[in-house]
């Protein structure tokens, strides 16, 4: 097969770099492959679907920001795709607020829509939270944090993952885009820019381009190949020294439903639907929101350290990770998950870039590579789709949903230039 440009990876960085390309020339011929059966079954369709866009780096908030408005234009366009602005509320002790305030006080500069709630606002809007552990010898033990501050970020909340991918998937085919599924790039295929055909090519004083795959089928020949990867893209990359700048960790979820959790669901004057909203407590970096779609609570925890490094090809949830481990905690946070079990859980795993935690889109000849969603890939997954485009349109600059501009070369390598970010779960 021959193409114009080949997107290996149907997650919602591929398809999305898919779609941008395709619209900017529908006479080029777009191919995406995956190995799996259909789009998003990588980590795409694993995720929590929280969107915010709290972000203390610049350019992490154009990234979330421009794209969330992109996803409620998609829901006016007909696709449904789940928006619940439920918000985040990210809880801090006195202690840990101090040392975020400086932040908070920037992103407040910055326009974001967001409010800080002290301890008594906090408590009359999330009745069944406790915040002040007192001298409970367990709290203590346990080293829980109280809590004292929260940030409610509005323009904030859940979508279902899975739709957005088969949106862009959707609009894609619409333009004529090709999708080709149980299709395994198994090798990037490396040529001289300008052949002799010697044996032995190419040689080291030779120009070099990547010029398509070796896929499980046959052989895909494009003009650019883009890898959209995810966790597997240093397989493709390593064999031929490109680095991919992210490394797979584990990350679980376990989903409630169960009539003793409904006080938990209820909270006061927050959003709309008095939803619990994704709520980040202050200690252990847990996390919960209702899924309003199936009436459950969806929960997970950011165990960054000491979780190792590795790439598995069907990661699974640990069962005594949530009642061993992570129950202890929340039980005294929310007394109503006491002898509560999940009903379902399921893991993914997150690309990250540790370095900054925000993604990495660079090109090199022949090759574009879109990776390092580093748990935020959703949510920024249109701003990245128009970025990658731009990049292999050799444009400097990108211009994201609502005319906001980005210099392109900020997600690269060589000129790099993103901001620290302090709100990472
Ligand atoms: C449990 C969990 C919760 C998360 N929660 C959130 C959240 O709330 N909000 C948020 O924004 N993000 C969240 N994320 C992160 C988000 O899911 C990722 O950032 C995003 O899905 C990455 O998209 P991707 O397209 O890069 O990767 P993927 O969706 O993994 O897509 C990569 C695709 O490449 C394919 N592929 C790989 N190798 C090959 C090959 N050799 N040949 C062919 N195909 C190949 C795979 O099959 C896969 O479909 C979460 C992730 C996890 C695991």
């Amino acid at each position: 097969m021959e193409c114009d440009t080949l997107v290996i990876g149907a997650g919602i960085m591929g398809l999305s770099t898919a779609y941008y390309m395709k619209k900017r020339d529908p006479s080029k011929k777009i191919v995406v492959i995956d190995k799996y059966s259909g789009p998003a079954q990588g980590n795409s369709a694993k995720s929590e679907g929280g969107f915010r866009n709290i972000f203390t780096s610049e350019t992490n908030y154009l990234l979330a920001d421009s794209s969330i408005d992109y996803f409620f234009h998609m829901e006016e366009l007909g696709h449904k795709l789940k928006m619940e602005s439920i918000g985040y509320l990210w809880l801090f002790s006195e202690e840990q607020y101090e040392k975020i305030r400086p932040a908070v006080e920037g992103l407040k500069e910055r326009g974001v829509e967001l409010e800080v709630y002290n301890r008594e606002e906090i408590e009359a809007k999330v009745p069944s939270l406790m915040t002040d552990f007192g001298d409970d010898e367990e709290a203590e033990m346990l080293g829980l944090k109280n809590v004292d501050y929260g940030v409610y970020g509005r323009k904030c909340g859940s979508l279902d993952a899975d739709a957005l991918v088969r949106a862009y998937e959707a609009e894609f085919l619409k333009l004529g885009g090709e999708v080709k599924y149980n299709t395994e790039a198994t090798e990037l295929i490396v040529k001289p820019e300008m052949e002799l055909e010697i044996p032995g090519e190419p040689f080291v004083w030779q120009e070099k381009v990547i010029s398509g795959v070796k896929t499980s089928d046959d052989e895909i020949t494009a003009g650019t190949t883009v890898v959209a990867c995810g966790v597997w893209a240093h397989q493709l990359m390593d064999p031929v020294g490109l680095d991919s700048f992210q490394r797979p960790k584990k990350r679980q979820l376990f989903a409630f439903k169960d009539p003793k959790l409904e006080p938990v669901m209820r909270t006061e004057g927050l959003n709309h639907e008095n939803a619990l909203p994704l709520i980040v407590l202050p200690t252990a970096g847990i996390f919960l929101k209702a899924e309003l779609s199936e009436g459950s609570i969806w929960l997970g925890c950011a165990d960054t350290f000491p979780r190792k490094f590795e790439l598995e090809e069907d990661p699974q949830a640990e069962d005594d990770y949530y009642t061993n481990n992570i129950y202890h905690a929340l039980v005294m946070y929310f007394g109503e998950f006491e002898d509560v079990r999940p009903m379902n859980s399921w893991a993914g795993q997150y690309a990250i870039n540790s370095f900054d935690e925000t993604p990495v889109i660079y090109g090199e000849k022949g090759f574009v590579y879109v990776g390092c969603g580093s748990g935020s890939g959703i949510m920024k997954g249109d701003a990245i789709g128009r970025v990658a485009d731009a990049l292999c349109a050799g444009e400097a600059e990108v211009e994201l949903h609502g005319g906001r501009k980005l210099s392109v070369a900020k997600l690269g390598i060589k000129n790099r230039a993103v901001e620290h970010e302090e709100f990472v779960i």
